[in-house]
């Protein structure tokens, strides 16, 4: 599915104006790179039909990053005409996503607006960034980087005690040494009792059965998965 233009502040150019005449404070605004109908790919949600919406910036450089194209440009968007776009697509559930989409602050305001539009909402966040004010109801994708990424000293372990039974904690890992690094995190926070642990190779840097064979012979409390819609669509964009 190609990525469709985004107009030039979106749904906001009229509205604020009316706004600043009649003496109104700005609408709440964001600055989105896509958004777009997939399959999810990854995490609990995996196989579902998914509106994703990409929040533009991110204060992190992880050495394997795949969404760089988010990092810079992106145009604004009222919350109002987000909520638009995603309802003409007809899907139950929606992930926010970046870049680092909490690195805007007004991720919060549109996570809570999508969970009271009756959406399913989960939030991949790099873990780099406080979560402790997330809507209650959003199931948060925690990224915990190990050092193959480049950003380990990012890790915010504080977060770790926001994690409810329906989140997930994610370690993405490039090779064995990262993998001993997650193994010994989970053990240490117990967090294969506190919810959903996912392991991902780093496609192009750890083969995939060596990871499972790892899992496996270590019998860990953990699930292993690939990412779905690059098995489906490789590197093509809008996936
Ligand atoms: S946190 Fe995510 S978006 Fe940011 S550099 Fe790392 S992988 Fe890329």
């Amino acid at each position: 599915m190609p990525i469709r233009p985004l107009p030039r502040e979106h749904g906001d150019i009229a509205t604020s104006n009316a706004a600043l005449i009649a003496g109104k404070p700005r609408p709440e605004r964001l600055r989105i790179t896509e958004i777009f109908h997939s399959i999810q790919g990854e995490a609990d949600a995996a196989g579902w039909p998914t509106v994703f919406v990409r929040l533009t910036g991110c204060p992190l450089r992880c050495t394997w990053c795949d969404t760089a194209y988010a990092f810079h440009g992106g145009t604004w968007w009222t919350i109002d005409a987000i909520l638009a776009d995603v309802a003409r697509h007809g899907a139950r559930h929606i992930c926010v996503t970046g870049g680092e989409p909490l690195a805007q602050k007004r991720c919060l305001m549109l996570l809570t607006r999508l969970c009271d539009a009756g959406y399913e909402v989960s939030l991949e966040t790099s873990g780099a960034i406080d979560v402790g004010a997330v809507d209650a109801r959003v199931r948060k994708v925690l990224d915990l980087k190990a050092p193959g990424s480049g950003e380990d000293a990012r890790n915010r372990w504080d977060n770790l005690r926001f994690l409810s039974p329906s989140d997930q904690v994610k370690f993405v890992l490039a090779g064995r040494a990262d993998y001993e690094w997650a193994r010994d995190v989970v053990g240490r926070h117990r967090l294969g009792q506190r919810c959903m642990v996912l392991f991902s190779p780093v496609h192009g840097s750890l083969d995939p059965r060596d990871l499972a064979e790892w899992i496996l012979a270590d019998r860990l409390p953990v699930r292993f998965q690939l990412q779905l819609h690059k098995i489906l669509w490789g590197e093509e964009s809008g996936h």
